[in-house]
């Protein structure tokens, strides 16, 4: 440690203090004026010394408490976040900040490994299990300063739309507690929506990420198939799923993205190439941009008053600079089908290793055979179970060509869609999700109608490119999210034209009542 001056001891001995002055704390939170602050906005408290670290921290998971009844949180650490906090401040009066994100409380999605945290991914599975080593996007984060308060609900393995399939019970929709957020990262989504965390880190494999974002009105970014190492996520299908935040703004997603993106030796699948400053990208310029319309994602089969806002944000667009035109992706009518064949494949392939004796919960039998059986009885929810099933099914022999590999020839054609659309545009514009967000309970007994609510979505995986979902309005008052697509390792237009949509507009500054929240 190098040696410091008297007066920035003193201004550390104070942030000590503050620490452990309850008092203090409370009085410095009532001050927060804005609960639904952001990143940028609490950096720039943190930087004039009206709030510390500490604060924020503490605040963050008082809220997370107070909003317990949400569901959005499956585990919070209070310790290690206070202990983090407390270093962030130091920093900080040493003037010595470790990135713009240094000292800023986010969440993390329960399927992210942290070293010596649970990682349960909403299963009965992994019950009891603790991560013996340090994933790369964690590491990342916690080398930018940020300071993870806790973990979120989700569905189980990530398998959903709606976190209703966890072990822990539903999320609810800080808009509407009888709603779902959308999933399967939607204690992420509601975390940030209910302002207990600026940014929250979720996994997209089918549309995990922006449709959560959609329902909650917040941004949500699934970054390019290698944007981001997958080092220490545990594994869905692994051919689709990217890390990715959320946050109330894009400005905030291009630095929590920048925090994390980059290349990984861990990951065999992380792209090399270099990383762009997403944030400096931000000209607020859209001018000459081209927005693909895919006319079958126009067609039918979305609610007309979420249509009608996703016209309107485009109509914004327009009024900004950029230029329209209708594209098409002749295949997408394919693209559940061939989603939901190799997802689950991949599945049946990953979740092969719970099998009761590396990790987490065994059941007890008297032979190997009846422990692996009730193990994976017992630990799998009925959803996991449905697509453990399915998976192998179609890479069974005799079923293999009619289904895996007829669903990998189509995957290619949907690529090409979206080459082909590319060179007539330089992104693309869609509904995130077909409605608003649902009631709790009523796609549950039919996993079809649930798996119809990714149908704008899967696309982007299949295909490996980037998309994010931005609040566009209200439909019932309930948030609508409009989908921008881009080219591969092309976030920063994605990024870009977000922005300059929340220059133009003050969606993303509507924010739930909560009057549901424990009276304190
Ligand atoms: N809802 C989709 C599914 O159930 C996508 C899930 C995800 O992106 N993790 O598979």
């Amino acid at each position: 440690m190098s040696r410091m001056q008297p007066a920035e001891v003193e201004r550390i001995a104070d942030l000590a203090r503050l620490e452990l002055d309850a008092g203090e704390v409370q009085r410095m939170t009532a001050e927060l004026d804005d609960r639904f602050a952001t990143a940028a906005q609490m950096r720039a408290d943190l930087d004039a010394r009206r709030v510390a670290s500490a604060t924020l921290v503490e605040t963050a998971l008082a809220r997370a408490e107070a909003a317990a009844g949400l569901g959005a949180f499956v585990h919070l650490q209070p310790e290690r976040a206070r202990t983090d906090a407390r270093e962030a401040d130091v920093r900080r009066a040493r003037g010595d900040p470790r990135s713009r994100l240094d000292g800023i409380p986010v969440a993390i999605k329960d399927l992210m490994v942290q070293e010596g945290e649970p990682c349960t991914c909403a299963s009965r599975i992994l019950e009891g299990f603790v991560a013996p080593y340090q994933g790369t996007v964690v590491a990342k984060l916690r080398a930018a300063g940020a300071v993870i308060v806790g973990r979120t609900n989700m569905d189980e393995f990530a398998m959903g739309s709606s976190t209703e399939h966890s072990v822990y019970g539903a999320a609810r929709n800080p808009w509407d507690p009888t709603r779902t957020p959308g999933g399967s990262s939607g204690g992420s989504a509601a975390a940030v929506a209910a302002g207990i965390v600026p940014i929250a880190f979720g996994s997209d494999t089918g549309g995990s990420i922006r449709q959560p974002a959609s329902h909650c009105g917040v941004v949500g970014m699934k970054p390019t198939y290698g944007r981001v190492s997958r080092y220490g996520l545990v594994a869905f299908a692994s051919s689709l799923d990217q890390i990715g935040p959320f946050a109330h703004t894009a400005s905030d997603c291009a630095l929590a993205l920048a925090a994390i993106a980059g290349h990984d030796p861990a990951d065999s699948t992380s792209l090399s190439e270099p990383v762009p400053d997403f944030a400096a990208a931000q000209s607020g310029d859209v001018s000459g941009l081209v927005v693909g319309l895919p006319r079958e994602y126009f067609a039918e089969g979305a609610d007309p008053e979420v249509l009608a806002r996703v016209r309107e944000a485009v109509a914004e667009l327009e009024r900004a600079g950029a230029k329209t035109r209708e594209v098409s992706l002749p295949h997408a009518p394919y693209a559940i089908a061939t989603y939901y064949l190799i997802a689950t494949a991949e599945a049946s392939s990953n979740l092969a290793r719970y099998d009761g004796v590396r990790f987490g919960r065994r059941a007890e039998a008297d032979s190997l055979g009846e422990m692996y059986r009730r193990t994976r009885s017992e630990g799998f929810g009925a959803e996991v179970k449905r697509r453990i099933l399915l998976g192998t099914y179609v890479l069974s022999a005799g079923y293999y060509d009619a289904y895996y590999r007829k669903a990998m020839q189509v995957r290619t054609l949907l690529r090409r869609d979206f080459e082909q659309a590319f060179g007539a545009c330089d992104l693309i514009a869609t509904p995130t999700a077909p409605e608003v967000a649902f009631r709790i309970g009523e796609k549950t007994a039919d996993p079809l109608k649930m798996y119809l609510s990714d149908i704008y979505t899967v696309s982007a995986n299949l295909a490996g490119i980037p998309g994010l979902s931005v609040p566009c309005g209200f439909a019932n008052g309930l948030p609508v999210g409009l989908q921008l697509l881009g080219r591969a390792l092309d976030e920063a237009t994605l990024l870009r034209v977000a922005d300059a949509y929340q220059r133009r507009t003050a969606w993303h500054e509507q924010h739930p009542a909560l009057d549901w929240e424990r009276a304190k």
